[in-house]
C-alpha cells in the first residue's frame, strides 16, 4: 500500500467544493462526482484496484476539481488512474480505443485528407457512425489540412538569436491547423528567436482520457527522451496547445511517475515565452492597429498548469484590439469526450455557459488557445474562432 497515496487522501476535508464546481455533475446525474470517484473510492482502491465506480467514464478530465480543491488533492489524476484501472480490467469499447489514438487517426487520414473531410460531413455516414460505433453525428469533426505543419514549416537561420526554441506543435496544429504553427514561426523569426521542430508522438492526453494508459506511457517515454536531448542542447520547449503543455510539464510525472524535471523547468506556453521576452525588452512593440473585439475563452488545461493568461497580456499590447474574457468555465467538449454519443448532450449543455457569455458580452468573434475549445465554441455559438498567435502575427503584418 502506497504511503504517498494515503497522505494525499488524508488531505481531503470533505468540503465538496470539487463536486460543486465539476461541470459534468452540474448537468447530469449519471456521474457520481469527483469526490466520490476520487478520494472516497481511492481508499478502497489502495487494496482493491477494482473498486471503480462504472460512472468514472463520465469524468471529462477537465481538471477543474484539481484547480478548486483547497487541500491540494489531485482528484482528476486519481480519476484518470482509476479510469485506466477500470479499462485494464474491463477493456474499452472500439470507439474509445480509436478516439484515444488521435495520432493514428491523423496519420491514416493524411493518405487522403480531402476525402476524409468530405466523408466526415456526409449525414448518412455520420448517422451510421453513431448507430454502429456511438460517435455523435451532431458533433462536427475538425477538418484535416491537406499539408501538415511539419510538411510546410521551413526553419529560418537567425545570425545572433535572442533565444532558441523547439516547438512541439501537437496533433491538432500539425494535422488540422498548421496556420497556427506557421504564425508562431513568423512571430518568433520577427523577434529574432530561432525555432526548430521535430517529429514527436501525440502528447497522450486523448489516450489517457480514454483510459489507455500503456499507450499514453509509451508516447511519454518517446517524447521525453527527444525533448531532454534538445533541452540539453540549450533549447526551450514551446507549445501552442494548453493540453500538450499540461501533459509534458505535469502529467507524465503525475500519472506515470516519470522524471520530467528538465522538461517541466524548460517548457513554456508560446505566450508565456513571449511575455518573458517582453519583460526583458526583447519583443518588438511595433504593432499595427486591429480595431476589432474578441471574446476570450480560457481553456481548462491552461488554467490547470497555472501560469496565468499570458496571451491576454500580450494581446493588450495591440492598439485598438479589445479582448473581453468570457469567463464561462469549461467549454464541455474535453477532447474526444463530446464526440461520444452518450456524452454529446452533456458537452453541449456545459457549452451553454459559453453561449450565455457570448450573448451577455455581445462579441462577434472569439479567441482561445486550445484547438478543441475552438471547435466547441464555434459549434455552440457559430462564431469564428482563432488562436491568439494568429492575431499577434497579423498585428506584426506577417
Ligand atoms: S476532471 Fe472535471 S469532469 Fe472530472 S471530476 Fe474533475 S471537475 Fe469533474
Ligand atoms: S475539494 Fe478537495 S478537499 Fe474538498 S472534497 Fe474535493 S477533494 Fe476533498
Amino acid at each position: 500500500m502506497s504511503q504517498d497515496r494515503h497522505l494525499i487522501l488524508d488531505n481531503c476535508i470533505k468540503c465538496n467544493i470539487c463536486v460543486a464546481n465539476c461541470p459534468v455533475v452540474k448537468v447530469t446525474d449519471q456521474y457520481a462526482g469527483p469526490k466520490q470517484n476520487g478520494p472516497d473510492l481511492e481508499r478502497f482502491r489502495l487494496d482493491e484496484p477494482a473498486a471503480v465506480h462504472p460512472s468514472i467514464g463520465y469524468c471529462s478530465n477537465c481538471k477543474t476539481c484539481d484547480f478548486v480543491c483547497p487541500s491540494g488533492v489531485n482528484v482528476a489524476t486519481m480519476n484518470c488512474k482509476a479510469k485506466g484501472e477500470y479499462v485494464a480490467l474491463n477493456g474499452a469499447p472500439l470507439r474509445d480505443q480509436v478516439l484515444g489514438r488521435v495520432e493514428l487517426i491523423c496519420k491514416a487520414a493524411q493518405i487522403a485528407p480531402s476525402i476524409v473531410n468530405w466523408a466526415a460531413g456526409v449525414g448518412p455516414f455520420r448517422a451510421m457512425g453513431e448507430a454502429l460505433f456511438g460517435v455523435a453525428a451532431q458533433m462536427p469533426f475538425p477538418r484535416f489540412a491537406t499539408k501538415t505543419f511539419l510538411q510546410q514549416f521551413k526553419p529560418k537561420k537567425i545570425a545572433h538569436p535572442k533565444g532558441k526554441v523547439l516547438y512541439y506543435p501537437g496533433c491538432y496544429v500539425n494535422y488540422y491547423t498548421p496556420e497556427v504553427g506557421l504564425a508562431l514561426a513568423k512571430v518568433f523569426a520577427h523577434n529574432g528567436i530561432e525555432m526548430v521542430v521535430d517529429d514527436f508522438n501525440c502528447c497522450g492526453l486523448p489516450t489517457v482520457s480514454n483510459g489507455l494508459m500503456d499507450a499514453a506511457k509509451a508516447y511519454g517515454v518517446n517524447n521525453l527522451a527527444k525533448l531532454n536531448r534538445y533541452i540539453k542542447e540549450g533549447y526551450a520547449v514551446v507549445t501552442t496547445c494548453p493540453s500538450c503543455n499540461l501533459m509534458l510539464r505535469q502529467e507524465y510525472h503525475e500519472l506515470f511517475d516519470m522524471d520530467t524535471t528538465l522538461v517541466t523547468e524548460n517548457t513554456y506556453d508560446a505566450f508565456e515565452y513571449l511575455l518573458m521576452c517582453h519583460e526583458k525588452g526583447q519583443l518588438d512593440r511595433n504593432l499595427k492597429r486591429l480595431p476589432r473585439r474578441y471574446g476570450y475563452h480560457q481553456p481548462c488545461h491552461l488554467r490547470a498548469v497555472g501560469y496565468g493568461v499570458p496571451s491576454l497580456e500580450i494581446l493588450r499590447l495591440i492598439p485598438e484590439l479589445q479582448v473581453t474574457a468570457l469567463d464561462a468555465g469549461c467549454c464541455g467538449l474535453s477532447g474526444s469526450y463530446g464526440f461520444k454519443k452518450e456524452k454529446y448532450p452533456i458537452a453541449r449543455e456545459i457549452g451553454q455557459n459559453i453561449v450565455r457569455a457570448v450573448a451577455d458580452t455581445g462579441v462577434k468573434q472569439a479567441v482561445t488557445e486550445c484547438g478543441m475549445c475552438q471547435l466547441q465554441v464555434n459549434h455552440v455559438t457559430g462564431l469564428p474562432v482563432v488562436h491568439p498567435i494568429q492575431l499577434l502575427a497579423e498585428a506584426y503584418g506577417l
